[in-house]
């Protein structure tokens, strides 16, 4: 047999005979926290096409049930709604813990979503970890580029400390996080726990929420309603943009490798927002026009992963470019921002 199955057959072992009633005891029971999202969507396709039992775990602010809805009916699949903020009884091999909203737009500029991102990410990830410890599950936390704040250093090795406003507007997301990197460590140093620490940087792709202020879904849902790009400030702010398959198979291969982290995930390729917005026109609309907007507080001046660590240690690197990837979102974007305008009665 290969060696993939071999470790999952040690693994289901390891996990001491707790096999829950009602799931079928081939392949691994993992929990995706935050499943019904965007990335925590596409995680569940390829574990259950790998034969797992998944249980998402999903309090659905930000994420939705249609992202799933083609597992409904599968014996391998359940789905419970549920607020990480509050404790968790289940009986799993892995924790992938995504759960938490992931763009600093729009639902940061309530006062109750700053609390309430900040709650998640704290207190959420604290009951994952304590999940994981009583039942000696591997744990996986989704962390993000934005531990490095506005870098100092660039690109961004994962040595590198970051540089990080603790009282601004979006701290409840990158402090947060840091948090819950020291959450992750704290119970694998002092309770044992097997973890894994991803940094996410910049990802995109089909079922990104169409509304949750993210560039490229902005960028993407405008060209295809006509209306102009918004660029926040002069657009020369870089980013790197990770194309969602490419994250799923690294998450994957972190979680079953031997590795702590933290690790960088994305797609080195870096650009402006300016040339973003080129490639969305080229893409969907080249008479799309551009229109300036004043940027957020804190904003990043650029960001790119170095992704060294990531190919030495799990043979991974990105394969979809952002001219290849952003064409792959089209057809599911254009397809929800028209149904969006049938229910507006356009
Ligand atoms: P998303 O908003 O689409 O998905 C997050 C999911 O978590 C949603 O389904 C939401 O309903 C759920 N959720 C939020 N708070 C919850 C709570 N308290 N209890 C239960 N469920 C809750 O975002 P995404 O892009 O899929 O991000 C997934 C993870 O990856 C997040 O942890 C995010 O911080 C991280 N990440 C994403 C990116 C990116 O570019 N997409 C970059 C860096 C890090
Ligand atoms: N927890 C949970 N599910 C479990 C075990 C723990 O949700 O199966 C929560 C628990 O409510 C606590 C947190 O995880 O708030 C941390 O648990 P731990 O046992 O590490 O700490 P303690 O409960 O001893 O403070
Ligand atoms: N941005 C933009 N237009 C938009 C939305 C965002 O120019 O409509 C910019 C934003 O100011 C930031 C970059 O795009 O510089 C990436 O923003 P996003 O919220 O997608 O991700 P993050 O800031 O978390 O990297």
């Amino acid at each position: 047999s290969s060696p993939q199955r071999d470790f999952f057959a040690d693994k289901f072992v390891n996990s001491g005979g707790k096999i829950p009633l009602g799931l079928k005891t081939k392949g691994l029971r993992i929990v995706v926290t935050g499943g019904a999202g965007f990335v925590g969507s596409h995680l569940v396709d390829r574990l259950m096409a790998r034969g797992d039992s998944v249980i998402v775990v999903d309090n659905f602010f930000t994420g939705r049930k249609e992202n799933v809805m083609h597992h409904f009916g599968n014996p391998r699949f359940e789905m419970i709604r549920h607020d990480v903020v509050e404790p968790l009884l289940l009986e799993v091999d892995q924790i992938y813990h995504l759960a938490c909203p992931a763009s600093p737009g729009s639902h940061y500029l309530l006062l109750e979503s700053l609390i309430l991102v900040y709650k998640t990410n704290v207190v959420g990830t604290l009951n994952m970890l304590g999940l994981a410890k009583r039942i000696g599950a591997r744990f996986l936390l989704t962390s993000t580029s934005e531990v490095y704040g506005d870098p100092l250093q660039h690109p961004q090795v994962e040595t590198y400390w970051g540089n990080v406003n603790p009282i601004g507007v979006r701290s409840c997301y990158d402090e947060g996080k840091r948090t819950a990197e020291t959450l992750t460590m704290d119970y694998h140093r002092g309770a044992g726990v097997e973890v894994r620490i991803a940094r996410i940087f910049n990802t995109y792709g089909p079922r990104m929420c169409i509304d949750d202020g993210r560039v490229v879904s902005n960028f993407v849902a405008q060209a295809l309603r006509k209306e102009p790009l918004t660029v926040y400030g002069d657009g020369k702010q870089t980013r790197s943009f990770q194309y969602v398959s490419d994250l799923v198979e690294g998450l994957m291969r972190l979680m079953e490798g031997e590795h702590v982290g933290p690790f960088n995930l994305g797609n080195p390729g870096e650009f402006t927002m300016l040339e973003l917005a080129q490639v969305v026109q080229e893409t969907i609309d080249p008479n799309a026009k551009i229109e300036f907007r004043p940027n957020t507080e804190d904003d990043p001046h650029k960001r790119k992963p170095d992704i060294t660590k990531a190919k030495d240690l799990l043979g991974w690197e990105p394969k979809v470019p952002l001219r290849k990837g952003l064409p792959l979102m089209v057809s599911d974007f254009r397809q929800r921002v028209f149904g969006d305008q049938k229910e507006d009665g356009a």
